[in-house]
């Protein structure tokens, strides 16, 4: 299985990090190794100091598809789950200056925890649903999905132009604004509407 993610996929973030506005969407990978399921801990690696969370939906592909056109792209995902895109935000920023890729600042062991997943059908609507990241009993980011840049179907549709998607490849769909740093120690709680979906000790 695969895992994509999108950056810079709602303007208050892209705002927080002084980015720009991208034109098309902004795709990076994570190998299957980044994922921790069943709200196991994270384990703080020694490589940097400087982790972010970024809470975001993840969709859940549930057949194979290429050169998927917008308007079928809603067939194309049968879930939708909870995830945090851990960044380490230091390696990030080095390679960002040097126009170098971010695989490693996002790609590491344990950087892609996921949530059990939730049928679309159990959704009112998809495209209107709240989100949120507790930190140590705080709210730190609140999001909803009708503020997504690129809504699922044209990251659907963009992403299988390039490379084929399959049943049960994973999707993460941005972060809205308020990322910030971990330390051990923190416990994080992540929410679709007022079901917690994600505990997580930062160990
Ligand atoms: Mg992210």
């Amino acid at each position: 299985m695969k895992i994509f993610a999108i950056g810079r996929n709602y303007v208050e973030h892209i705002e927080e990090l002084n980015n720009e506005r991208p034109d098309e969407p902004v795709i990076f990978t994570k190998p299957d190794t980044a994922l921790v399921r069943n709200n196991q801990p994270f384990y703080y690696p020694d490589f940097t100091s400087d982790i972010h969370y970024e809470v975001e939906l993840v969709l859940r592909i549930c057949k194979m598809g290429k050169n998927i056109h917008e308007k079928f792209a809603h067939t194309y995902f049968d879930a939708i789950g909870l995830g945090i895109d851990f960044t380490a935000r230091d390696i990030q920023s080095k390679a960002k200056e040097k126009g170098l890729p971010w695989a490693l600042a996002k790609g590491f062991d344990g950087s892609a925890p996921i949530s059990e997943f939730l049928p679309i059908s159990s959704f009112k609507d998809i495209n209107n649903i709240n989100f949120s990241l507790k930190v140590d009993g705080e709210v730190k980011q609140k999001g909803n999905s009708s503020l997504m840049l690129f809504n699922y179907n044209k990251i659907i549709s963009y992403i299988s132009k390039f490379v084929t998607l399959r049943s049960s490849d994973l999707i993460f769909t941005g972060t809205p604004k308020g990322v910030g740093p971990i330390k051990i120690g923190n416990k994080l709680e992540g929410y679709i509407e007022n079901t917690k979906l994600l505990d997580i000790e930062i160990k």
